[in-house]
This record gives structure tokens, sequence and C-alpha cells, in this order.
């Protein structure tokens, strides 16, 4: 870290400490009487400290396997929030922020990203606070962030007092669904403390989100709006006063956090880097839910009980790049596409029981280490165990899953048991050895179809239609600050039924309307730019293949792909695109 902005940091810590104590009396920093105590400055002043060898450094976070979680202290020192009984919100954000993120950094597995190192607006030219926030999702999404957590404290005028969690709503169901399970881990150790009120719940707005919950789902991340507690009623500013209230706040986002993702606490040697690599699951099973997260070979689920599993999540701590993904064969439903890295397959609230499953190991991970897993089905049991992406369970039978073991093992080391009928069908068992897709024994390759590939063609000011690229070759320019205007994008060689389908975001017209297979989205001649974009395929080609794409935008440069109909590009600022990537990748 910079040595200049080490000391600007520090001084700035000074400073507002400073101004605290004298414009701020009965601060609400304070945790007795209304005075903060000189421990408390110690400790704040610490913190900040701390700042200088924390987790404020930027480094790309994608590829090692853990958790990212960003976690924001609603508001800033510019962009204020509400005040109420003495208390100023964001201070008590920021506050609560810190014993979080002190929580969540002894657990391994997981990176800790914060918006900012002090109460001090990150990005003070911003005149608005939707700007403040907006910038502090993308932050996230550029940090590769799971989990988006937006911390703030309630006013209403007196007459509520507890805890809510605002999640994303269900329009997109399965960021809803994980998100509520974060939200209700969250809850139920908030629900610990001694006098928080939480029967109001998880909740969300089906029109007018909250601008993090809504920007969140925008990137693919899961987010929460956690309101601890109402500022301007008097038994909840009771509790905010009490000694040790907002450290329990914190202690509970991070507990929730760190349970519901399977994390564990590091141990006294440091952190997750040089612990062996461990891998966590836990399955979602008929009338019990979602139970704990076990880890390296141990049963989740049950046997001897006649109970489905519905849904599993699987995450790796290693200090290995890479992770792992897993698909499900789901009753009614058949194979799911792939999930990564801790997201659900299979489904929940549904009845639907899993039938089989099939796991693999990616980047480093996959060179150092061979996945192996078996499952526990009904009328059979347990069956022989799989390996690298091979499939284990039934499928076509009407049998349900009730348990699985996964465990790693050092790359072409002893086999955990035989992989004799691994998988069932109609048809006969097949080996768990046998490599992914195939069966006994492997049919003759088909002679390869054509290649499917993506095409587009920019319209870029000064230039016009630039020309043809494909397959994730840049179209547009960089560094010359030239806009796009229009687009035209198509799919040729397709192996099912199906095609594209897109629109843009054009300055001062909103969204235009979807256009499809090489139809030109987008203005010409009018001199206005393209801020945002969103791309999906459409048909049977959906269901085969993402479509991924990431587009370079003037005061940001490349921000990272999205798929599958993602907003590219950062609707609230008005910041034109100036490039575009475009890929096809098979589910
Ligand atoms: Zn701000
Ligand atoms: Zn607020």
């Amino acid at each position: 870290m910079n040595i200049t902005r080490m000391n600007v940091r520090k001084l700035l810590a000074i400073l507002l400490l400073i101004s605290l104590s004298m414009t701020i009396p009965t601060s609400a920093l304070a945790g007795n009487n209304g005075k903060m105590t000189e421990e408390e400055i110690r400790e704040l002043v610490a913190d900040m400290q701390s700042e200088d060898n924390q987790t404020v450094s930027i480094q790309p976070m994608s590829g090692t396997g853990n958790i990212v979680v960003m976690l924001t202290a609603g508001h800033c020192s510019q962009h204020t929030g509400a005040a109420a009984s003495g208390f100023v919100e964001h201070e008590l954000n920021f506050r609560v922020r810190e014993y979080a993120r002190q929580e969540l950094q002894r657990y391994a597995g997981v990176t800790v990203l914060v918006d900012r190192p002090t109460v001090q607006c990150r990005w003070p030219h911003f005149t608005t606070w939707q700007q403040c926030v907006s910038e502090r999702v993308q932050y996230a999404h550029s940090r590769g962030a799971h989990l988006f957590v937006d911390m703030h404290f309630n006013t209403v005028g007196g007459g509520q007092r507890g805890s809510e969690i605002f999640i994303q709503n269900p329009q997109h169901p399965q960021i809803h669904q994980q998100s509520r399970q974060v939200a209700n881990a969250v809850l139920t150790q908030l629900a610990r403390i001694n006098g928080l009120q939480t029967t109001r719940g998880v909740r969300w707005h089906n029109d007018r989100q909250f601008i993090s919950n809504r920007l969140s789902t925008e990137f693919g991340m899961n987010s929460m709006l956690i309101e601890y507690a109402f500022m301007d009623n008097a038994q909840d500013a009771a509790l905010i006063r009490t000694p040790g209230f907002l450290r329990q706040l914190g202690v509970a986002t991070a507990t929730g956090i760190a349970n519901h993702y399977g994390l564990r606490l590091a141990g006294p040697g440091g952190g997750g880097g040089t612990t062996p690599s461990r891998i966590n699951y836990s399955v979602h099973t008929q009338n019990l839910g979602w139970l704990p997260f076990v880890s390296n070979g141990a049963l989740a689920g049950t046997t001897g009980r006649s109970l489905r599993t519905e849904a599993i999540r699987v995450n790796i701590h290693s200090a290995f790049a890479g992770g792992v993904e897993y698909r499900t064969h789901v009753q009614n439903v058949g194979w799911q596409g792939w999930r990564r890295n801790g997201e659900i397959s299979g489904t929940t609230g549904r009845s639907l029981r899993l039938e089989a499953l099939e796991l693999r190991l990616t980047g480093a991970l996959a060179t150092r280490y061979d996945i192996w897993y078996r499952v526990h089905i009904q009328n059979f049991g347990w069956l022989g165990w799989a390996r690298n992406g091979a499939s284990a369970g039934s499928a076509g039978m009407s049998l349900r899953m009730e348990a699985v073991q996964i465990r790693l093992v050092p790359r072409g080391g002893a086999w955990p048991g035989s992989p004799d009928g691994a998988f069932r069908t109609p048809r006969g068992a097949i080996s768990g050895t046998t490599p992914p897709g195939g069966s006994t024994p492997p049919p003759p390759p088909p002679p390869p179809p054509p290649a499917v590939s993506i095409s587009y063609n920019s319209h870029l000011a000064g230039i016009g239609w630039q020309g043809i690229r494909t397959n994730g070759a840049t179209s547009g320019t960089t560094g010359q600050n030239r806009r796009m205007e229009a687009i035209r994008i198509s799919l040729a060689n397709t192996p099912v039924a199906g095609g594209v389908r897109y629109q843009v975001l054009s300055r001062g017209l909103g969204w235009l309307p979807w256009v499809t297979n090489g139809n030109q989205a987008g203005t010409t001649g009018q001199a206005r730019p393209v801020d945002g974009i969103r791309i999906e395929l459409t048909g049977a080609m959906a269901s085969q293949f993402h479509v991924e794409y990431r587009v370079h935008q003037s005061g940001h440069g490349w921000l990272s792909w999205v798929r599958n109909g993602a907003t590219a590009g950062w609707s609230l600022q008005g910041r034109q695109l100036e490039a575009i990537e475009i890929r096809l990748v098979r589910r």
C-alpha cells in the first residue's frame, strides 16, 4: 500500500475523531450514557489503522475459491441517512459494519470487502446518494462479490421496533431464494440478542426495490439490506445505547453469513491459505429443510428415513485457485445447468426429488485433486463412488436420492471405494470412473458439426458499421472515447433451434424494445450513445448454451463478464459503451 495514502488515512481518522468529539457530544458512537469512552475511541483508531494492512487493498478476487462478501455501512458523511434520538444513522451503520468485518475476517474461506475505510464518503464528487450506493454495488461486482450487505438503522415515527431484512424480490426466483436463505441465517442470529425483536422478518418490495437490492440482481449478486433497529423508538434507542449492543449486531451478522456459507473459524495459524483444501456441502431434505454443512466425506442427508433430498450446495475452501461445479438430475426436470461455488442446485418448495449428481473441479484445484462422491438412493442404498464429473445416482427409475458423501483425494490417489454401479438407469449400471457423459461401452464420437458461432457488428461514432466480429473478439474501440450507437448480433451453425435477442439502453430513450437475430438495436445518425445492453438466447439454444458478454465503458474500462440477459453497463451514470465482446459457452 502506498505510504502517502496510509498517512492521509490516519490523518483523516484523527481529524474525524476530533470533529466527532467536538460537534456531537451525545454522539451515536457512544456506548455509554451518550458519551464515547476512551476505550471506544482507542478501538476506533485501532480499527482504522488496521486498515493499513487490511482488505481495502485492490487486487482481483476471482479464482481464490473464497466466498466474497461485501459489507457496506449505509450512507456516508456526505450522503447522510436518518437521525433521531441523538443518533446519526451513518455513524451507527459504520460501527456495526466494523464489528461485522472484524468478526467475519476470523473465518477461513471468505474474502471480506468493505466499501470504505472511514465514515467519510469514498465518492464525494457525486451529488446524489443514489450514485454513492450505485458505485458501491459496482465496486462489489468488479471484485467478484457473491453477497452485498447494506447495513442501516431505521426511523418511522416511533411506532415500530426491531430488525428487518430486505432482500431481492422473487422476480428472479433463484437469487431471491438464495438471498432469503442468507437473510434468514442472519435473522436467526439477531433473534438471539437480548431485547431485540425480529418479528418484522425478511421482506422485499415488489416495485420500488432498494437500489442496492435492485442493482445487485442486475449483477447476479445476492444482497440484503438490514435495518437493525428503529432509532426513533424508545425501546430500540435504549438498546442502541446499551454497551456492547452494536458489537452484538455486527457479530450476529457475520455469524449468520458464516453459517449460511458453511464457513469455519480460521485456525491459530491464520487464514484459510495455510489450511488443507476442504469441501463443504449441505443438502435440502424433505420435511427438514437445509441441513448444516458437513465436510470431507461426511454424510449429508438421511438414510433409513425415506426422505428425499431436493437441493444441494457445495463449496471449497482452498489455497489453490479454482472451484467446484455441480449439477443435479431433478424429478420431472432432468439434468439442470451447472452451478458453482455455493449456488443452489435442485429445487426447494416444489417437492421434487434429486435423482443423480455430478461434480467436477475447475482451475488449479482440478490439477491437484480428484473429486469423489457417492449417493444413497431408495431401494439400493449406497451406490459406487463416482469421480470427476461422472454421474452418481439414477435416472429414469423414479428413485429418490437420500444422502451424499463428497471427498477430495490428491490427484491419482487411492480410490475411496469401488466405482461399480455408481449410476443406474433402466438399461443397467455404469461405473463411476467412466468419463463424464460416457456409457459402457462409449459410443464412437459423431462427426463434429460445424461449430456454432456468435457474430456482432457495432455502429460507432465517426466510423459507422465497423465490420463483423465473432466469438469473443472485440467489437468497438478502446481509448478513443468513441461511443457505440447500435449493434447487430446473430448466431450461425446452431446445433438446435433457437436464436439470440438483445436490447440496448439508448441515451435519452431508455431501454429500447428487444430485437432478434441480426436486427439493429440502437440508433444511427442521432449521436446517441448506448449505455447498457442485455443479450439472451432463445429457444433450445438457451438450454444448451450461455451467452456471455462484457463491455468497455468510458471511465471504467472493461466490466466483468455477465450472461443470459443480465445488464452489462452502468445504467445509472450515463457512461457510454465503447466496445463489447460476446461469446457462447456450452452449459
Ligand atoms: Zn457518499
Ligand atoms: Zn439508512
